[in-house]
């Protein structure tokens, strides 16, 4: 498994959502996350304190002043379903499985959440052997994955069981979107002549399932709305 600090995840992040993607994201609270605690604030509308934390008693975002926090409610909230594009951060990548958390999208009045991770059976990195020369034939080939711990993924969703949906990134727009380097967590460019990933600072290269979409916000944007339903 490959672990990657949370600050890194985070800087992924901000330098890839712009304005238009954070519209379409949204940041939900659900009943019982933890939204401050006692000593910062006292508890209003949507919050309750437990053990010296204040806790949402609802799905929505939180609201506050004058040393009050509180959760407002957020009523057309659905699922993701089947059928529906999603974006996600890459938590666990192995060769056989992989999982990505979820974001909350927005469509209007409309908020749609997951509240179970995707899963990926099998995913394949981009076809790497076309680029090989025919003399490294034989030699051990590099382990690559089709997508690795932090990474921003499009992904649609297939299919969905009791703990998590099943997720597909095998159609071109779909893939890795946005990855910062493992090496030195500077953000990774995407090199279509190579076909992989290449670190502007650092210059290695990694292999993924690369959506051809890569780094372009307002195509991904739109990919997004074009699945909802
Ligand atoms: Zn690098």
């Amino acid at each position: 498994m490959d672990l990657r600090s949370k600050a890194a995840v985070t800087e992924t992040l901000k330098s890839f959502y712009c304005e238009a993607v954070m519209n379409l994201m949204q940041q939900l609270i659900f009943p019982g996350d933890i939204i401050g605690t006692e000593e910062e604030f006292a508890p209003s509308d949507g919050a309750f304190a437990e053990e010296g934390n204040l806790r949402s008693s609802q799905v929505g975002v939180t609201t506050g002043s004058g040393g009050r926090i509180g959760v407002a409610g957020i009523k057309n909230v659905r699922q993701f379903r089947p059928g529906m594009a999603v974006l996600g951060i890459a938590t666990d990548s192995m060769h056989n499985i992989a999982f990505v958390r979820i974001d909350s999208l927005r469509s209007g009045t409309q908020s749609f959440v997951a509240l179970k991770d995707g899963k990926l059976m099998s995913p394949k990195p981009d076809a790497m052997q076309k680029h090989r020369p025919r003399e490294m034939d034989g030699e051990r080939k590099p382990k690559a994955k089709a997508l690795s711990v932090g990474d921003v993924v499009a992904a649609l969703i297939i299919g969905e069981g009791r703990d998590s949906y099943t997720l597909s990134i095998n159609m071109p727009d779909f893939g890795v979107v946005a990855a910062d380097c493992n090496l030195c967590s500077s953000p990774m460019q995407y090199d279509r002549e190579a076909g992989a990933l290449k670190c502007g600072s650092c210059e290695v290269s990694e292999h993924r399932k690369i959506s051809n979409l890569y780094g372009d916000t307002n195509k991904i944007e739109a990919l997004l709305k074009r699945y909802i339903k």
